[in-house]
């Protein structure tokens, strides 16, 4: 992808996170891999006032270029991208449902097969300040085998193969997240068995996508259709 539109894609998938209701006001942040490192929003700017140009561009080693600081949380971002080379987009909000979830301590277990698009339950990582490392390495460590996690007492991470993706699997997650709080006010919300989640993991390699060859390249993604 050329940078221009690189850069317009990061910023309309910020503006589609709050349109979305998943989060708000200059809350919330998103990246997407670019050459050798990644385009991230910048900090503290309201995305509907953002311009391509004010999307900034980070290196692997933290250094980067623009007329703007990069997001608080670039570190999340750059170590996710660092260590998830399947990981071509992060996409941060702090949506009601999750962070709801995330205040009370709270994760998000297979309550809905839908879970199996981040790969099964949803993690906590213990609280940290934002914009640390320590808050980084408790996400990372949530997020490890998953495409999702919620951080204690701030809010969600969805990742994804593309930034479409990712925003899809924010929302989705949320989703979830509210289904699962509104069964906890009316009953015991019971868990669905890990392998159920694995065989719902296996259908959603060819959901939707029947008519394409199922081992033509990045077909064979867990997080490909739904
Ligand atoms: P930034 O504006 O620096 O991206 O911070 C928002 C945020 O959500 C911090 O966790
Ligand atoms: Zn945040």
């Amino acid at each position: 992808m050329e940078e221009a539109k690189a850069r317009r894609s990061v910023l309309e998938h910020g503006q589609k996170m709050n349109a979305l209701g998943i989060n708000q006001g200059t809350s919330g942040n998103l990246s997407l891999r670019f050459g050798e490192g990644l385009l991230i929003t910048p900090s503290g700017i309201p995305y509907e006032e953002m311009t391509p140009e004010d999307v900034v561009f980070m290196r692997m080693d933290g250094s980067y270029e623009g007329r703007h600081a990069p997001s608080t949380e670039w570190r999340f971002h750059r170590d996710i991208m660092a260590t998830r080379p399947e990981v071509n987009a992060v996409v941060h909000a702090h949506p009601a449902y999750c962070t709801a979830l995330s205040i009370v301590g709270r994760g998000i277990p297979a309550v809905h097969y839908m879970i199996a698009a981040a790969l099964g339950d949803v993690r906590v990582a213990p609280y940290a300040t934002f914009g640390t490392e320590e808050l980084s390495k408790n996400a990372l460590k949530a997020l490890e085998g998953r495409f999702a996690c919620l951080l204690a007492h701030h809010g969600m991470i969805a990742l994804g193969l593309t930034l479409p993706r990712a925003l899809w699997l924010a929302n989705e997650v949320e989703t979830i997240a509210r289904q699962y709080t509104i069964a906890l006010q009316i009953g015991e919300p019971k868990v669905l068995p890990e392998d159920e989640i694995r065989r719902v993991i296996e259908r959603f390699q060819s959901y939707g996508v029947k008519d394409k060859p199922k081992e033509s390249p990045g077909e064979n993604s867990s997080e490909n259709a739904v």
